[in-house]
């Protein structure tokens, strides 16, 4: 009997410890994504906000899939970080900011190891502006939640860098407490008014500022964790929550509270400059796009046949099986 017991706290133990483990695998948590994309379409100018207002829903249950694209593209992976370190001790100065000169510089193998996040924003950029262009409701949706999710990763800082999941090992579970614990304990208290879209004249200007501005603060990131240090021994760092069924072992309430107080305001900060930067870059392709009349297309749906890629699309990410990326929307 007693080693019933023992097998079952054993097996429990173990699925509490795979689900702490792999609780960071989703950049900016699906809660943050889904935030930043719907929180983009009150952004928007008169001539876009109807559009965007009847297909909100769409633009927010989608805002998560290019990290569940992952599971099964291994050409995803790469789109969400860059890096940065690897480019040297000043590498803002050092990488070149458009893709083919990057590429002739340090060859595309180095680039796709190191991370294309914000070359990959440009081109969803290009596509959106494309898909305006033809008027196309299901592409205009489709890359308008993507860009959305490639736009907020740029945004967190652990995306910049290669310490994405901490220095140390130790501290393992850095990059889920800055990007999901913390945003889904307090965002709804966060202050989201970012004002208007703004037209973007150099988009390519805009992505590596964002990703210099939040590699900047990835340093602020590891020092409050050595502060807390020892303030917080294990018991007081961790907790356990009913996550659904199962107990899950979390950062305590009180331990990011703190972390969050003693950075400032910065998650706040970066999810209002991804915010802010979702809205303008959508308005940018629009009007790129000669800002066509998105009346004509405000009610209708999504196609028939949108909605049968989507579904075979989540079905090939349960069964980790992709043919290729570009079987969505023939981008
Ligand atoms: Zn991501």
């Amino acid at each position: 009997m007693k080693k019933i017991k023992y097998f079952v706290v054993a097996f429990f133990l173990i699925v509490v410890l795979f689900i702490f483990n792999s609780a960071d695998i989703n950049s900016w948590g699906f809660y943050v994504h889904r935030k930043v994309n719907r929180m983009a379409v009150f952004t928007l100018p008169p001539q876009m906000i109807g559009f965007y207002k009847n297909h909100i829903e769409y633009i927010t249950e989608h805002s998560g899939d290019p990290d569940r694209r992952k599971f099964a593209d291994e050409k995803e992976g790469v789109r969400h970080y860059i890096d940065i370190e690897h480019y040297g001790n000043d590498p803002f100065n050092t990488i070149p900011k458009i893709w083919k000169d990057a590429v002739a510089k340090y060859t595309e193998d180095t680039l796709q190891l190191y991370g294309i996040n914000p070359w990959w924003i440009e081109v969803m950029q290009t596509r959106l502006t494309n898909a305006f262009k033809e008027l196309d409701v299901d592409k205009i949706l489709f890359v308008s939640a993507n860009i959305g999710h490639y736009i907020g990763d740029a945004n967190v800082p652990l995306h910049t860098s290669e310490f994405y999941d901490g220095k140390t090992p130790d501290q393992k579970g850095i990059h889920g407490l800055w990007e999901s614990r913390i945003p889904e304990l307090l965002a709804e208290d966060y202050d989201f008014f970012v004002g208007r879209a703004e037209y973007i004249e150099k988009p390519n200007e805009l992505i590596w500022k964002t990703i210099k501005k939040s590699h900047e603060d990835v340093d602020t990131i590891f020092a409050v964790e050595e502060k807390l240090r020892d303030e917080y021994p294990s018991d007081k760092k961790y907790s356990f929550e009913n996550k659904g069924q199962t107990l899950t072992k979390v950062y305590s309430k009180e331990y990011s509270l703190e972390f969050n107080r003693l950075l400032n305001g910065m998650i706040e900060e970066r999810m209002k400059s991804a915010i802010k930067m979702v809205g303008s870059m959508w308005y940018t392709a629009w009007v790129n796009a000669g800002q066509p009349d998105l009346s004509s297309i405000e009610n209708k749906e999504i196609s028939d046949a949108h909605k049968k890629e989507i579904e075979e699309q989540e079905k090939m990410w349960k069964t980790g099986k992709v043919k290729d990326d570009k079987n969505i929307i023939k981008q």
